[in-house]
């Protein structure tokens, strides 16, 4: 007796192969059973999709070998990844595959079972929620946890920075636990850089065996172990980054999404899947509930959680409001400056009016200044690593362009080099004008790099209390390359052996330190005038973000006598968004800007996609994304969609490939899903026929978040 059976392999995207293969087999297989199969002259790991008829005119290549020491991928697992695929237009396989632990390709079935057996250690029982951990909740939190119980959701967690949001989930996650011995969390983060402190306060809570952590700074052998972890059951709480969205938790009860607008939650190669939103689908999906935390949600999630007014029934997430800060004391108004308690004061230093070529205002140093005096720590935030983003020559006007791309190189001092943050082209830095000869080249603007060296400078004869020098530190990629860095500066920062901490957006996001009283955005207005309309909500979130690192710790203000300060230099200072940034208001800015998207049209009342092409011309991906167009007005119901002309992306070229993109929009989510699936065929057709033409590859992003 012969089977055959439906499996789902990597297959390169958009390939012409059908999207489940179909082998023999000796033995029936359960769907959801890792097996080997033969590809071409290799041997891949596959997932059992399902049983097919036999056909016994069919010659079939058989399965090689099942991975049985593993419990098949569950239904609801599956679902989600055929669901993933669907909706973001990509190959079954690509992504089903791309959802399992990279070293699973690689173990041959013994090996695994070997693993396995290492590993076998049944459900671990979390720590009983000794005296020691328990704190007594804030009247805000209460409320929340009691509507979280009462109510299905999804929630989304509208919480201050510093009002206590990580303290919910860990009650919430303590409540499943405790209440359902086979339940399990998932707790997702937006970036690598926030777990460790996460994962510090979530293991000495439930125990360091209850949890296991997901992300890509892991090794494939520690993914690997996290995953079976979590596919068996034995992890109660996973950890992770959006690729944890996959993880496979036959308990799963409750997911978390924390920093829900946080634009990393997207993935932007392959299948450019939102995590956020795939978590939403699958708490539905598995009857888990779903909680979305943010101080300044997306204003996807604000839109959705509006209450019922008038002829609106209001949107369907169920939103909790945490206003006040933690030690703050509660009762105030959600959204207004009252409620804001002690979240920073902020000032705005206008520029225009500040001598020519200053950094750093005066007042500002004057206020990093008393804080040194004091002992207390700040923040300068600027949202460009390196020294200089562009190096050049008085006398000539050469600019240090890529060759490769259409962006300049930054130059780098550390290293001396001039580095492509696009394509990763680094150089020497020329002794001399590459085009003139001329000695005297010169950097122009700054990065995170050459402001430390400034502040440096500034501070070079400033004293702190117990008489040593002032320590400046810098943390952004540049400085946390290597392994372990980044927790060594942190560790540093929250020791108090720094006094000033320049950075990039990587220290502006979730840190919970507790010394700084001061942060300070020297240059935001690079976003407020962007071609992309989600530029003013980012920097909404990042400024307000930023503001959430300063005063966190409220008795330590107190014993201070410090308050707790937001500076932000800007030469538009009469801006609407710092005016609500002001005012910690991002109720009122959600709504003005929401109401302007309303009237274009945009998301959310519209729904998104780009249809992007890179080929070795500009004309080339214009040409391919027009004949796309094209094909796509027979479709049936292509009317309810717009079609935009096709655009060179903002920086056109990156390592010698030129980019274009077509904005493809609908008032209607279903339309636009019907139209992308129905184009796919027709893409592959269109990207033939331009075979020869320089067309290097297309791809579809659903819902973008970069226009
Ligand atoms: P958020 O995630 O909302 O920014 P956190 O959860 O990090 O805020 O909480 C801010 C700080 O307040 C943390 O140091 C946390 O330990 C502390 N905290 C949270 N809830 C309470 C509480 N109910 N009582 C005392 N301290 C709390
Ligand atoms: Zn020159
Ligand atoms: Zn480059």
């Amino acid at each position: 007796m012969n089977w055959h059976v439906e499996v789902a392999v990597q297959t390169p995207a958009h390939s012409a192969m059908g999207e489940l293969l179909t082998y023999a087999s000796s033995v029936p297989l359960v769907a959801g059973t890792l097996v080997r199969v033969p590809l071409g002259s290799r041997e891949v790991l596959g997932v059992v999709w399902g049983a097919t008829l036999p056909d016994p005119l069919l010659a079939l290549k058989s399965v090689g070998a099942a991975l049985d020491a593993l419990a098949p991928l569950g239904d609801a697992w599956r679902d989600l990844v055929a669901f993933a695929a669907r909706y973001y237009q990509r190959s079954l396989g690509e992504v089903a595959l791309a959802a399992l632990p990279p070293q699973l390709r690689d173990l041959s079935t013994a090996q695994l079972a070997r693993r396995l057996k290492r590993k076998a250690t049944g459900r671990v029982d979390v720590l009983a929620d000794d005296a020691s951990n328990a704190v007594a909740l804030s009247p805000e939190q209460q409320t929340a946890l009691a509507r979280f119980d009462l109510e299905v959701g999804p929630f989304l967690l509208f919480g201050s920075t510093g009002s206590g949001k990580t303290e919910v989930y860990l009650r919430a996650v303590a409540e499943l636990l405790a209440r359902d011995a086979t339940a399990q969390a998932l707790v997702m983060v937006p970036e690598i850089n926030l777990t460790p402190q996460l994962e510090a306060r979530f293991k000495t809570r439930f125990g360091s065996d209850a949890v296991v952590s997901l992300h890509s700074g892991m090794t494939n052998p520690q993914r690997l172990a996290s995953w079976l972890a979590a596919h068996s059951g034995t992890a109660r709480i996973v950890l992770g980054t959006r690729m944890a969205v996959f993880a496979s938790m036959p308990g799963l009860k409750l997911i978390v999404v924390d920093e829900e607008h946080d634009p990393s939650y997207k993935q932007q190669e392959g299948a450019r899947y939102s995590a956020r939103d795939l978590a939403v689908w699958r708490g539905q999906r598995e009857g888990a509930k779903v909680i979305l935390g943010s101080a300044t949600p997306s204003f996807e999630s604000w839109h959705q959680s509006r209450p019922a007014q008038g002829d609106d029934a209001g949107g369907r997430y169920v939103r909790l409001a945490m206003p006040s800060r933690i030690g703050v004391g509660g009762g105030s108004e959600a959204g207004t400056a009252e409620g804001a308690g002690a979240l920073p004061t902020v000032r705005l230093v206008d520029m225009n009016l500040q001598p020519p070529k200053t950094v750093l205002s005066g007042a500002l140093l004057a206020a990093i200044g008393e804080r040194i005096a004091r002992g207390e720590q700040s923040m300068v935030f600027l949202n460009r690593r390196g020294y200089a983003p562009v190096l050049a020559c008085g006398d000539c006007g050469w600019k240090s362009e890529c060759p490769h791309c259409s962006a300049y190189r930054v130059f780098h001092k550390i290293d001396r080099t001039l580095r492509c943050h696009h394509c990763g082209f680094t150089e020497r830095v020329p002794r001399a004008c590459p085009a003139c000869g001329n000695p005297d080249i010169a950097p122009v603007g700054r990065g995170t790099e050459r402001l430390e060296e400034h502040l440096a400078e500034l501070f070079a004869d400033v004293k702190r209390p117990d008489g040593s020098a002032v320590r400046i530190a810098r943390i952004d990629a540049d400085s946390t390359r290597k392994e372990g860095a980044l927790e060594s500066q942190l560790a540093a920062v929250h020791s108090g052996q720094v006094d000033v901490l320049v950075g990039t957006q990587m220290i502006a996001k979730g840190h919970d330190f507790r010394r700084i009283t001061l942060v300070a955005a020297v240059n935001p207005d690079g976003a407020l005038f962007s071609s992309d309309f989600r530029a003013p909500e980012r920097l909404f979130g990042l400024l307000m973000q930023s503001a959430g690192r300063a005063g966190r710790d409220a008795a330590y203000l107190a014993a201070q006598g410090s308050r707790a300060e937001m500076w932000l230099q800007t030469s538009h200072p009469q801006h609407p968004l710092f005016a609500a940034l002001r005012k910690h208001d991002y109720a009122a800015f959600a709504a003005s800007e929401l109401e302007q998207r309303r009237a274009a049209g945009m998301p959310p009342f519209a729904f998104q996609a780009l249809l992007r092409a890179d080929a070795r011309t500009q004309e080339a991906a214009q040409a391919f994304l027009t004949a796309a167009s094209t094909a796509a007005d027979s479709l049936p119901g292509a009317d309810h969609v717009t079609r935009y002309p096709a655009v060179p992306l903002a920086i056109q070229r990156v390592a010698n490939v030129e980019r274009a993109q077509m904005l493809i929009e609908s008032g209607s989510r279903a339309a636009l899903q019907r139209l992308l699936a129905t184009w796919q065929p027709l893409l592959q057709t269109v990207r033939r026929s331009a075979e020869g033409k320089g067309v290097i590859r297309w791809l579809v992003d659903v819902d973008p978040q970069q226009i």
